[in-house]
């Protein structure tokens, strides 16, 4: 049985600049509040500022560098 595994996420102080970034500013609420990405795996990442979560369940393999800003605070945030 596999054990889930929360992590918080590293947030930057300001808006990053030549990365991409994945947003849900055009996605209406409550849908703009469900995470991401939701699989099977063992990984949960939450906004390192409010807790939000915005990757549910992933694998290793689906994580990547990229930027993710939270859709409840607005802030970024990155996997490290
Ligand atoms: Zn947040």
């Amino acid at each position: 049985m596999n054990e889930q595994k929360t992590f918080k996420m590293k947030l930057y102080t300001s808006k990053p600049e030549g990365v991409t970034i994945f947003l849900k500013d055009n996605v209406p609420p409550p849908r703009n509040l469900e995470p991401f990405v939701t699989g099977e795996g063992m990984y949960v990442y939450q906004c390192g500022k409010c807790n939000q979560v915005l990757l549910r369940n992933v694998r290793q393999a689906q994580v990547t560098k990229a930027i993710y800003k939270c859709p409840k605070c607005g802030s970024y945030n990155q996997i490290e």
